[in-house]
């Protein structure tokens, strides 16, 4: 039977979970902050608080990264056989499928996001991405090499390459995709034998903390995933520079993320980042308005425009300039807002006051500074942290709006004459995470797609993932992919072994 929460009905199982949610994993036992401090969990349906977490500290990060450290040191882990840590991934692939219900209701109740988007987009990627995670268990492996040892002519060398799990990882994740930035972090942790200490966001504890539960019911040791709840400049800070950490992961901003690999530089340990985007969606002349604007309207309002990858800045040639945007204002005014638990909602809240507030202040300069909205631009009157799905026109290429990641469902559309002009405009940004290009001539999308700096240009397309592909950014966008083949590097090191016969 559903119960309110403020204003909305929950399920049964969901309102059990937020009685428990008091309390997280540290070395298989469920505990409260050492300082008895909580964090507020707050639906952005409404601003109304509706659970309370541990707010975990830097004494939190230490006993979890101990507990992980011995996890990964002592016990079975270490000694566990690819074959047996790819049946406890799938278990746990199981176990998350089977409950994906209740996980995707209490991700749309914390992050705001539509229910349907949750279950349908979120969590099937989670099953999917730790199903394939769980495949590649038994497929880590090292290369055999012919040695010369050009001085040492005398005896005969064999030399082999081992991929180790790095150790212990420190994973730092973000609020706009909580469960999946979990699975991006612990699966191919998992795959490879390392041990995790997990910071979600303070926004959007809950699914890691359900997570969490169902890897125990699967039957992993204790210690190997433990999830530190609390803020990013308290237990955040103290993981990304904790000593004994061998790896960190991190997923959010760019200048957090500056300031966490220079964090883990300093204890030498190994890092990814995969942060900020201001990405380019290019609609060369030959396009179908109607098809590029749909495509367009996906790029930037899918999960409320939080999104790294969102197509922020929509290059249009001129010659469809007009009807492109008629489409996509036509499509953006006709969005419903509502809350993420409602089954009619195409676009929910913004996922925080704070963050509705920045998107709020980005339409503000952009008007400010001349630019128009074809749609939206107008504040939503509260409860709830809603920003109506907007699209700009008249921007000049400086303004705040069109550099700066904006980060919610705002897209600034903009004409260009040819194919030079636009590849420079669209490369004309700190950030390179992705771009996506619409068109059916072959032969000047191909010429088109080395010219994007970009870690994923997508052709008629925007947005999709795929756990096969390798996803990461160039420039200011971070190091690192994660995802396919490239994700087991991030997760182990590379011994070379050299042996005199
Ligand atoms: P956003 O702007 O999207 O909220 P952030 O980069 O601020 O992204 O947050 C991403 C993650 O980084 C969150 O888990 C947050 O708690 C954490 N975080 C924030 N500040 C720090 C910090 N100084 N050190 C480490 N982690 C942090």
């Amino acid at each position: 039977m559903n119960k309110a929460v403020g204003t909305i009905d929950i399920s049964a199982a969901s309102r059990a979970f937020l009685e428990r949610a008091r309390r997280m994993p540290i070395g298989g036992t469920w505990v409260e902050a050492l300082d008895g401090q909580t964090l507020d969990v707050t639906d952005p349906a409404t601003g109304e608080r509706f659970a309370r977490v541990p707010a975990g500290d830097a004494g939190d990060i230490d006993r979890a990264v101990a507990a992980a450290r011995t996890a990964f040191e002592s016990g079975d882990w270490p000694r566990m056989r690819p074959v047996d840590r790819e049946r406890l991934l799938l278990r746990l692939a199981d176990l998350v499928e089977g409950h994906a219900d209740e996980l995707a209701e209490l991700e749309a109740l914390d992050n705001g996001k539509p229910v349907t988007v949750a279950r349908h987009v979120d969590l099937a990627l989670v099953v999917d991405f730790l199903r394939y995670m769980a495949g590649w268990a038994t497929k880590i492996d090292g290369t055999t090499q012919e040695l010369s040892m050009p001085l040492v002519r005398e005896r005969e060398f064999f030399g082999f390459t081992r991929r180790e799990a790095v150790g212990v990882v420190g994973a730092i994740i973000p609020w706009n995709f909580p469960l999946l930035m979990v699975a991006w972090k612990v699966a191919p942790a998992l795959a490879t034998g390392c041990t995790v200490v997990l910071k979600p966001a303070e926004e959007t504890p809950l699914t890691a903390l359900r997570f969490a539960e169902l890897l125990a019911d699967a039957g992993y040791p204790a210690g190997v995933l433990n999830v530190v709840t609390g803020h990013g400049h308290t237990a955040g800070a103290a993981l990304a520079s904790h000593p004994g950490v061998d790896k960190i992961a991190f997923t959010g901003s760019t200048e957090i993320g500056k300031r966490v690999g220079k964090a883990a530089l300093d204890n030498m340990s190994r890092v990814s980042l995969e942060l900020g985007g201001k990405s380019p969606v290019i609609v060369l002349d030959d396009a179908d308005p109607a098809v590029a604007a749909a495509g367009a309207a996906q790029a930037i309002f899918f999960n409320q425009g939080q999104i790294c990858c969102a197509g922020s800045r929509l290059y249009v040639h001129k010659r469809i300039f007009e009807p492109v945007v008629a489409h996509l204002s036509g499509i953006a005014s006709a969005m419903t807002l509502g809350p993420g638990l409602d089954p009619a909602t195409q676009m929910g809240p913004l996922v925080s006051r704070t963050q509705r507030d920045r998107v709020s202040g980005y339409i503000e300069a952009g008007l400010a500074q001349g630019a128009r909205a074809a749609s939206g631009g107008e504040p939503v009157a509260g409860p709830g942290y809603f920003v109506r799905p907007t699209v700009f026109t008249d921007a000049r290429d400086d303004m705040s709006i069109v550099r700066e990641e904006i980060f919610g469902p705002v897209v600034v559309a903009m004409p260009y004459d040819d194919i030079d002009e636009v590849a420079r405009r669209a490369n004309d940004s700190p950030y390179g995470l992705a771009a996506s290009v619409w068109s059916n001539d072959l032969s000047r999308v191909h010429r088109l797609i080395p010219r994007l700096r970009a870690g994923t240009v997508w052709v008629n397309c925007h947005n999709l993932l795929d756990s096969a592909m390798p996803f990461g950014g160039f420039k200011q966008s971070g190091f690192g992919r994660e995802m396919g083949r490239a994700v087991i590097d991030l997760y182990t090191e590379s011994k070379s072994v050299i042996m005199a016969l």
